[in-house]
């Protein structure tokens, strides 16, 4: 039977009250086998249980985290078959997707999950997502990359989003299908198309002030967006649009504004509003103009993903031409083309 190491990270599925509210606990291996000890223990592979430090609310969580869990994944690489990650639903698809970016090619799983209810309360969904990640980790059809196991499914770690604030089947996978549908049984549709081979253990270099979203909406103040583009300690900036990913032009005011930054070597993502569907810059006037601009177009990555894979690629040293190359391209499945 493989052996897993579990990562704690913090995140509901471990807290409990407080005066204040819902706080990270530590002590989560033995409240676990206090849940689990009625479980048939030939069904779940062994396991243990590593709890980070220190434990957060995932709320908190900023670039320096990744950068942590990826040294604790390297130094216990080679003593265990896969790897689950108990992380608060709140960043899990950043976190998921910044880890895909930094790892690359996988040769073991590693599966993040978390819960909307922590664990011992009533109808909490804590022990189905330990179960479930288990005995995904412990499956011989579950891929090696990084992927994120919640209530009925298996998604992509870079495709996957937190849909529901309340729901128990709170992620999914709009522009890509499950990995894995776990029912009475589980089953995998189609195997990963992803390439295995060892990961890179690599830190990045954490820069807080490189990467920047600016959402556009009616209303919007044009001399806020100036200002946010000529900041020159900003890398990469997602450009939030509209629809198939057009921007409003302010009268050419705003493409002048991106085409400047773009040109100084500002990297420019154009991600769409819209909860499903790609970018496709050119269908209309408004978008075509990005493309003379120098706004790369996403296609149809996540804003989580898009987040991630700037902050990981410029924390990687990646400048220029060599970033915009890395950025027009799937680097690990999370975009279509
Ligand atoms: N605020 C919590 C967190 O992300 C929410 C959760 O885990 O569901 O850590």
């Amino acid at each position: 039977m493989p052996r897993v190491l579990m990562l704690y990270t913090g995140g509901t599925i471990g807290m409990q009250p407080s005066p204040q509210g819902y706080i990270p606990c530590a002590g989560l291996a033995e409240r676990l086998a206090a849940h689990l000890a009625l479980a048939d223990p030939y069904r779940l592979p062994a396991f243990d249980v590593l709890e980070m430090q220190p434990l957060i609310d995932s709320a908190e969580l900023m670039p320096e985290t990744w950068n942590r869990l990826v040294a604790v994944l390297e130094t216990h690489w080679q003593a265990y078959d896969a790897f689950v990650v108990l992380h608060g639903t709140d960043t899990m698809a950043y976190s998921a997707a910044a880890l895909s970016f930094v790892l690359g090619a996988l040769n073991k799983p590693v599966i993040f999950t978390g819960s909307q209810i922590p664990l011992g309360e009533p109808r909490s969904d804590a022990l189905n997502s330990v179960v479930s990640a288990l005995q995904l980790a412990a499956h011989p059809a579950t891929p090696c990359e990084v992927s994120l196991a919640f209530h009925d499914r298996l998604l992509r770690g870079n495709r996957a989003r937190k849909m529901r604030t309340q729901g128990l089947d709170a992620f999914d996978s709009p522009n890509f299908p499950w990995l894995a549908e776990l029912g009475i049984g589980i089953s995998f549709p189609q195997p990963s198309a992803l390439l295995s081979g060892k990961p890179n253990f690599a830190p990045i270099e954490v820069d807080d002030e490189a990467v920047a979203v600016l959402p556009l909406h009616p209303g919007m103040s044009l001399r806020r967006a100036k200002a946010l583009l000529a900041d020159k300690t900003l890398k990469g900036l997602v450009l939030y649009s509209y629809g198939v990913g057009n921007p409003l032009s302010f009268e050419g005011e705003l493409l002048d504004a991106l085409k400047a930054a773009s040109e100084r070597g500002v990297a420019l993502l154009n991600v769409t509003q819209c909860a499903q569907g790609e970018v496709v810059q050119g269908a209309y006037a408004t978008g075509a103009a990005l493309n003379q601009a120098g706004v790369i177009a996403g296609s149809d990555i996540t804003l989580e993903a898009a987040i991630a894979k700037l902050t990981v690629l410029i924390g990687q040293g990646l400048l220029g031409a060599t970033l915009r190359k890395a950025l027009s391209a799937p680097m690990r499945g999370e975009c279509s083309r």
